[in-house]
Protein backbone atom coordinates (compact mmCIF):
# COMPACT_ATOMS: atom_id res chain seq x y z
CA UNK A 1 0.00 0.00 0.00
CA UNK A 2 0.59 3.61 -0.44
CA UNK A 3 4.03 4.89 1.82
CA UNK A 4 3.52 8.12 4.30
CA UNK A 5 5.98 10.29 4.72
CA UNK A 6 7.28 12.30 7.62
CA UNK A 7 10.17 14.38 8.71
CA UNK A 8 11.91 15.33 12.07
CA UNK A 9 13.87 18.21 11.34
CA UNK A 10 16.62 19.24 14.31
CA UNK A 11 20.06 20.17 14.98
CA UNK A 12 21.73 17.97 15.66
CA UNK A 13 19.47 14.70 15.53
CA UNK A 14 21.80 12.65 17.40
CA UNK A 15 20.26 10.09 20.11
CA UNK A 16 16.29 10.50 19.07
CA UNK A 17 13.66 8.13 20.08
CA UNK A 18 10.94 9.67 17.66
CA UNK A 19 11.76 7.67 14.91
CA UNK A 20 10.85 4.34 16.70
CA UNK A 21 8.38 5.86 18.38
CA UNK A 22 6.18 6.89 14.68
CA UNK A 23 7.56 3.57 13.46
CA UNK A 24 5.57 1.59 16.31
CA UNK A 25 2.60 4.17 15.80
CA UNK A 26 2.36 3.30 11.76
CA UNK A 27 2.73 -0.71 13.23
CA UNK A 28 0.15 -0.40 15.40
CA UNK A 29 -2.62 1.01 13.07
CA UNK A 30 -1.44 -1.23 10.23
CA UNK A 31 -0.43 1.51 8.03
CA UNK A 32 3.13 1.96 5.84
CA UNK A 33 5.22 5.01 5.78
CA UNK A 34 8.62 6.56 6.70
CA UNK A 35 9.52 8.39 9.27
CA UNK A 36 12.52 10.31 8.41
CA UNK A 37 15.08 12.40 10.58
CA UNK A 38 17.08 14.99 8.86
CA UNK A 39 20.01 17.48 10.26
CA UNK A 40 18.96 20.92 9.58
CA UNK A 41 21.07 23.94 10.55
CA UNK A 42 19.52 26.97 11.73
CA UNK A 43 20.18 28.78 8.70
CA UNK A 44 18.59 26.52 6.37
CA UNK A 45 15.57 25.94 7.91
CA UNK A 46 13.60 28.42 5.91
CA UNK A 47 14.78 27.05 2.38
CA UNK A 48 13.44 23.37 3.92
CA UNK A 49 10.25 24.35 4.68
CA UNK A 50 9.92 25.96 1.49
CA UNK A 51 11.08 22.35 -0.49
CA UNK A 52 8.26 21.05 2.43
CA UNK A 53 5.56 23.12 0.71
CA UNK A 54 7.11 21.78 -2.55
CA UNK A 55 6.32 18.30 -1.34
CA UNK A 56 2.89 18.66 -0.49
CA UNK A 57 2.16 17.88 -3.68
CA UNK A 58 2.64 14.54 -2.99
CA UNK A 59 -0.54 13.98 -0.68
CA UNK A 60 1.25 11.13 0.74
CA UNK A 61 3.98 13.66 2.76
CA UNK A 62 1.79 14.21 5.95
CA UNK A 63 3.96 17.12 7.62
CA UNK A 64 7.39 16.93 9.82
CA UNK A 65 8.04 17.08 13.68
CA UNK A 66 10.12 20.30 14.10
CA UNK A 67 13.03 20.05 17.61
CA UNK A 68 15.87 22.36 18.75
CA UNK A 69 16.46 25.00 17.61
CA UNK A 70 13.42 25.36 15.05
CA UNK A 71 10.54 25.25 17.47
CA UNK A 72 10.41 28.90 17.55
CA UNK A 73 12.12 29.63 14.23
CA UNK A 74 9.50 28.47 12.47
CA UNK A 75 6.98 30.75 13.85
CA UNK A 76 7.00 33.27 10.77
CA UNK A 77 7.52 30.66 8.09
CA UNK A 78 3.94 29.12 8.48
CA UNK A 79 0.31 29.63 7.04
CA UNK A 80 -1.42 29.95 10.50
CA UNK A 81 -1.18 28.48 14.08
CA UNK A 82 -2.84 26.50 16.28
CA UNK A 83 -4.16 28.25 19.54
CA UNK A 84 -2.00 26.30 21.85
CA UNK A 85 1.25 26.93 19.43
CA UNK A 86 0.36 30.75 19.51
CA UNK A 87 -0.39 30.78 23.47
CA UNK A 88 3.21 29.18 24.17
CA UNK A 89 5.20 30.72 20.84
CA UNK A 90 6.30 27.04 19.78
CA UNK A 91 5.62 24.85 17.51
CA UNK A 92 7.01 20.80 17.37
CA UNK A 93 4.21 19.67 14.50
CA UNK A 94 3.60 20.77 11.16
CA UNK A 95 0.76 19.79 9.29
CA UNK A 96 -1.44 20.32 6.08
CA UNK A 97 -4.84 21.70 6.35
CA UNK A 98 -6.55 22.79 3.15
CA UNK A 99 -3.51 23.34 1.44
CA UNK A 100 -1.86 25.52 4.38
CA UNK A 101 0.98 24.51 6.47
CA UNK A 102 -0.17 24.53 9.83
CA UNK A 103 2.07 24.55 13.01
CA UNK A 104 0.68 22.72 16.45
CA UNK A 105 2.47 22.32 19.69
CA UNK A 106 1.81 18.79 20.80
CA UNK A 107 4.09 18.76 23.95
CA UNK A 108 1.45 20.93 26.12
CA UNK A 109 -1.63 18.29 25.67
CA UNK A 110 0.79 15.77 25.74
CA UNK A 111 1.91 16.69 28.80
CA UNK A 112 -1.43 17.24 29.99
CA UNK A 113 -2.24 13.67 29.52
CA UNK A 114 0.71 12.08 30.58
CA UNK A 115 0.22 13.90 34.22
CA UNK A 116 -3.57 12.15 33.46
CA UNK A 117 -1.80 9.06 33.52
CA UNK A 118 0.45 9.57 36.02
CA UNK A 119 -3.12 9.62 38.24
CA UNK A 120 -3.03 13.42 38.61
CA UNK A 121 -6.34 14.75 39.14
CA UNK A 122 -6.14 18.91 38.52
CA UNK A 123 -7.22 20.59 41.94
CA UNK A 124 -7.54 24.39 42.37
CA UNK A 125 -7.01 24.49 45.94
CA UNK A 126 -4.03 23.51 45.30
CA UNK A 127 -0.55 24.86 44.34
CA UNK A 128 1.90 23.50 41.61
CA UNK A 129 5.75 24.32 41.34
CA UNK A 130 7.53 24.59 37.94
CA UNK A 131 11.02 23.90 37.55
CA UNK A 132 12.86 26.06 34.62
CA UNK A 133 11.87 28.62 32.39
CA UNK A 134 12.89 27.64 28.88
CA UNK A 135 11.09 26.19 26.36
CA UNK A 136 9.62 23.22 27.50
CA UNK A 137 8.46 25.57 30.96
CA UNK A 138 6.24 27.10 28.45
CA UNK A 139 4.46 24.03 27.27
CA UNK A 140 3.82 23.27 31.46
CA UNK A 141 2.53 26.98 31.66
CA UNK A 142 0.06 26.32 29.45
CA UNK A 143 -1.26 22.97 31.35
CA UNK A 144 -1.18 23.97 34.70
CA UNK A 145 -3.40 27.94 32.84
CA UNK A 146 -5.76 25.43 31.62
CA UNK A 147 -5.89 23.31 34.07
CA UNK A 148 -6.63 27.14 36.95
CA UNK A 149 -3.74 25.54 38.86
CA UNK A 150 -1.97 28.46 40.90
CA UNK A 151 1.59 27.69 39.83
CA UNK A 152 5.25 29.06 41.46
CA UNK A 153 7.83 29.45 39.24
CA UNK A 154 11.65 28.48 40.81
CA UNK A 155 14.37 29.07 38.09
CA UNK A 156 17.84 29.14 38.37
CA UNK A 157 18.18 32.19 37.36
CA UNK A 158 15.10 34.19 38.98
CA UNK A 159 15.06 36.93 36.63
CA UNK A 160 13.58 34.64 33.64
CA UNK A 161 11.06 33.02 35.80
CA UNK A 162 9.91 36.64 37.08
CA UNK A 163 9.27 37.63 33.22
CA UNK A 164 7.45 34.28 32.43
CA UNK A 165 5.43 34.91 34.37
CA UNK A 166 4.40 38.50 34.21
CA UNK A 167 3.69 37.25 30.22
CA UNK A 168 1.43 34.47 31.42
CA UNK A 169 -0.75 35.94 34.52
CA UNK A 170 -4.45 36.29 33.71
CA UNK A 171 -6.68 38.21 35.50
CA UNK A 172 -8.03 34.68 36.67
CA UNK A 173 -4.97 32.43 37.14
CA UNK A 174 -1.98 33.12 39.63
CA UNK A 175 1.36 32.39 38.74
CA UNK A 176 4.60 33.64 40.00
CA UNK A 177 8.54 33.49 40.39
CA UNK A 178 9.30 32.25 43.48
CA UNK A 179 12.20 31.03 45.38
CA UNK A 180 12.54 27.54 47.43
CA UNK A 181 11.95 29.15 50.80
CA UNK A 182 9.16 31.02 49.46
CA UNK A 183 6.96 27.84 48.68
CA UNK A 184 4.60 26.62 51.40
CA UNK A 185 5.35 23.00 50.73
CA UNK A 186 2.22 21.57 52.17
CA UNK A 187 0.05 23.04 49.39
CA UNK A 188 2.19 21.29 46.76
CA UNK A 189 0.36 18.99 45.08
CA UNK A 190 2.52 18.40 41.69
CA UNK A 191 6.31 19.83 40.66
CA UNK A 192 7.05 19.75 37.38
CA UNK A 193 10.39 19.78 36.50
CA UNK A 194 10.86 21.43 32.76
CA UNK A 195 14.45 22.42 33.35
CA UNK A 196 17.71 20.43 31.37
CA UNK A 197 19.39 20.35 35.03
CA UNK A 198 20.92 16.70 35.12
CA UNK A 199 21.00 15.87 31.38
CA UNK A 200 24.39 15.83 31.25
CA UNK A 201 25.31 15.01 35.30
CA UNK A 202 23.03 12.94 37.02
CA UNK A 203 23.99 14.37 39.85
CA UNK A 204 22.35 17.46 39.69
CA UNK A 205 18.93 18.63 40.44
CA UNK A 206 16.88 21.33 39.70
CA UNK A 207 15.96 21.37 43.37
CA UNK A 208 17.31 20.65 46.74
CA UNK A 209 15.29 20.65 49.91
CA UNK A 210 15.59 19.49 52.89
CA UNK A 211 13.93 16.36 54.69
CA UNK A 212 11.46 18.21 56.70
CA UNK A 213 10.47 20.19 53.10
CA UNK A 214 10.02 17.10 50.88
CA UNK A 215 7.99 15.46 54.48
CA UNK A 216 5.67 18.68 54.25
CA UNK A 217 4.65 17.89 50.71
CA UNK A 218 0.67 16.46 50.77
CA UNK A 219 0.52 12.95 50.79
CA UNK A 220 0.20 11.57 46.73
CA UNK A 221 1.91 14.84 45.59
CA UNK A 222 3.77 13.95 41.85
CA UNK A 223 7.06 14.86 40.68
CA UNK A 224 6.61 14.56 37.10
CA UNK A 225 10.35 15.02 35.57
CA UNK A 226 10.15 15.78 32.03
CA UNK A 227 13.43 14.65 31.62
CA UNK A 228 13.16 10.47 30.73
CA UNK A 229 17.07 9.83 29.99
CA UNK A 230 18.58 8.64 32.57
CA UNK A 231 14.92 6.95 33.45
CA UNK A 232 15.43 7.61 37.47
CA UNK A 233 17.04 11.61 37.57
CA UNK A 234 18.26 12.28 41.53
CA UNK A 235 15.16 14.48 41.41
CA UNK A 236 12.85 11.57 41.17
CA UNK A 237 15.04 9.47 43.51
CA UNK A 238 14.92 12.11 46.30
CA UNK A 239 10.99 12.68 46.02
CA UNK A 240 10.79 8.89 45.92
CA UNK A 241 13.42 8.89 48.95
CA UNK A 242 10.27 11.03 50.74
CA UNK A 243 7.50 9.56 50.05
CA UNK A 244 6.24 11.59 47.02
CA UNK A 245 5.30 9.37 43.91
CA UNK A 246 7.56 10.21 40.93
CA UNK A 247 6.93 10.08 37.00
CA UNK A 248 9.51 10.61 34.17
CA UNK A 249 9.15 12.22 31.14
CA UNK A 250 8.20 9.24 28.61
CA UNK A 251 4.69 9.58 28.55
CA UNK A 252 4.56 13.16 27.65
CA UNK A 253 7.44 12.23 24.47
CA UNK A 254 4.63 9.62 23.54
CA UNK A 255 1.62 11.36 23.90
CA UNK A 256 3.09 14.12 21.97
CA UNK A 257 3.90 11.68 18.96
CA UNK A 258 0.94 9.94 19.19
CA UNK A 259 -0.66 13.91 19.20
CA UNK A 260 0.70 14.45 15.76
CA UNK A 261 0.53 11.36 14.48
CA UNK A 262 -3.08 12.05 14.63
CA UNK A 263 -3.08 15.28 13.40
CA UNK A 264 -1.04 13.76 10.27
CA UNK A 265 -3.14 10.43 9.76
CA UNK A 266 -6.28 10.75 11.45
CA UNK A 267 -5.93 7.50 13.19
CA UNK A 268 -5.34 6.99 16.94
CA UNK A 269 -2.69 5.00 18.64
CA UNK A 270 -2.58 4.28 22.43
CA UNK A 271 0.41 6.08 24.35
CA UNK A 272 1.09 2.89 26.30
CA UNK A 273 1.98 0.92 22.60
CA UNK A 274 4.41 3.99 21.89
CA UNK A 275 6.32 4.32 25.71
CA UNK A 276 7.07 0.31 25.52
CA UNK A 277 9.05 0.97 22.17
CA UNK A 278 10.48 3.94 23.66
CA UNK A 279 11.91 1.81 26.95
CA UNK A 280 12.56 -0.82 24.51
CA UNK A 281 15.01 0.99 22.36
CA UNK A 282 16.43 3.26 25.71
CA UNK A 283 17.05 -0.47 27.15
CA UNK A 284 18.96 -1.58 23.74
CA UNK A 285 21.09 1.91 24.10
CA UNK A 286 21.46 1.78 27.83
P1 LIG B 1 15.91 25.37 27.60
O1 LIG B 1 17.37 25.41 27.26
O2 LIG B 1 14.96 26.26 26.89
O3 LIG B 1 15.74 25.65 29.19
C1 LIG B 1 16.55 25.03 30.09
C2 LIG B 1 16.10 25.37 31.51
O4 LIG B 1 16.82 24.53 32.42
C3 LIG B 1 16.39 26.81 31.94
O5 LIG B 1 15.35 27.24 32.77
C4 LIG B 1 17.71 26.68 32.70
O6 LIG B 1 17.88 27.65 33.70
C5 LIG B 1 17.51 25.34 33.37
N1 LIG B 1 18.78 24.70 33.70
C6 LIG B 1 19.71 24.21 32.83
N2 LIG B 1 20.73 23.68 33.49
C7 LIG B 1 20.48 23.83 34.82
C8 LIG B 1 21.16 23.49 36.01
N3 LIG B 1 22.36 22.88 35.95
N4 LIG B 1 20.58 23.77 37.19
C9 LIG B 1 19.40 24.40 37.24
N5 LIG B 1 18.69 24.74 36.15
C10 LIG B 1 19.22 24.47 34.95
O7 LIG B 1 15.49 23.85 27.42
P2 LIG B 1 14.04 23.25 27.10
O8 LIG B 1 13.04 23.97 27.93
O9 LIG B 1 13.82 23.20 25.65
O10 LIG B 1 14.19 21.75 27.58
C11 LIG B 1 14.28 21.41 28.95
C12 LIG B 1 14.28 19.90 29.09
O11 LIG B 1 13.02 19.35 28.69
C13 LIG B 1 15.32 19.18 28.24
O12 LIG B 1 15.90 18.20 29.08
C14 LIG B 1 14.50 18.52 27.16
O13 LIG B 1 15.09 17.32 26.71
C15 LIG B 1 13.22 18.20 27.90
N6 LIG B 1 12.04 18.02 27.04
C16 LIG B 1 11.30 16.87 27.17
C17 LIG B 1 10.16 16.67 26.41
C18 LIG B 1 9.39 15.39 26.56
O14 LIG B 1 8.59 15.09 25.69
N7 LIG B 1 9.55 14.64 27.63
C19 LIG B 1 9.70 17.68 25.45
C20 LIG B 1 10.51 18.89 25.41
C21 LIG B 1 11.65 19.03 26.19
P3 LIG B 1 18.49 29.12 33.37
O15 LIG B 1 17.32 29.96 32.94
O16 LIG B 1 19.06 29.58 34.66
O17 LIG B 1 19.50 28.93 32.30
Amino acid sequence: SAELRAYLFAHPVAHTLSPVIHRAALAAVGMHGSYRPEDVAPQDLAARLLALRAEALNPLTVGANLSLPHKVAALPLLDGLTPAARAIGAVNTLYWEDGQLLGDNTDAPGLQAALRDAGFAPDQASQAVLLGAGGAARAALWVLRDWGIPAQILNRTLGRAEALAEEWATPSWTVEAARPEEVDWSAVRLIINASSAGLDRPEETPLLLSAAQWEALPAGALVYDIVYRPRLTRLRRDAEQHGCRSEGGLGMLAHQAALAFRRWTGAEVSAGVLIEAAQAELGRSA
